[in-house]
């Protein structure tokens, strides 16, 4: 087994192996949800203990579902993705984006090296691109 080089196409198995770890962070992101959901119906009933309902945390607790909800979007966006040829291909410069990073974050749509490109491109503008 090699999986040692970077920037080659996906092999079956690695396919499979990033689909694993896909499946992996979906679902311990519906956890993640479920729990803050949990948490915040426990914040907003009156009649409950509203262990949340300190000021200043409700915010952040909405926050955090926010962001919980937004990441699971990306991550059912990746497994709609890795039916497709052209997943594990860096949209940016087309090159494969190669087994080590996909397993890592499966949800990558751009190469190492693009990826600090437009880091520092949106850096240097001051644009938040996700
Ligand atoms: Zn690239």
């Amino acid at each position: 087994m090699d999986h040692q080089h970077h920037g080659q196409p996906l092999t079956p198995l690695e396919r499979l192996q990033v689909r694993d770890a896909l499946q992996d962070r979906w679902r311990e992101q519906v956890r993640q949800i479920t729990l803050l959901s949990l948490a915040r119906y426990e914040r907003d009933d009156p009649n409950g203990s509203a262990p949340f309902a300190t000021s200043g945390q409700g915010t952040s607790l909405d926050a955090a579902i926010d962001r919980a909800r937004a990441r699971l979007e990306v991550l059912e966006q990746a497994m709609c993705r890795l039916d497709v040829r052209s997943y594990g291909s860096c949209r940016r410069c087309r090159e494969p984006i190669g087994f080590a990073r996909l397993v890592e974050t499966p949800e990558s749509t751009l190469c190492e090296r693009c990826t600090r490109e437009v880091a520092a491109l949106n850096h240097s503008n001051d644009v938040g691109v996700a």
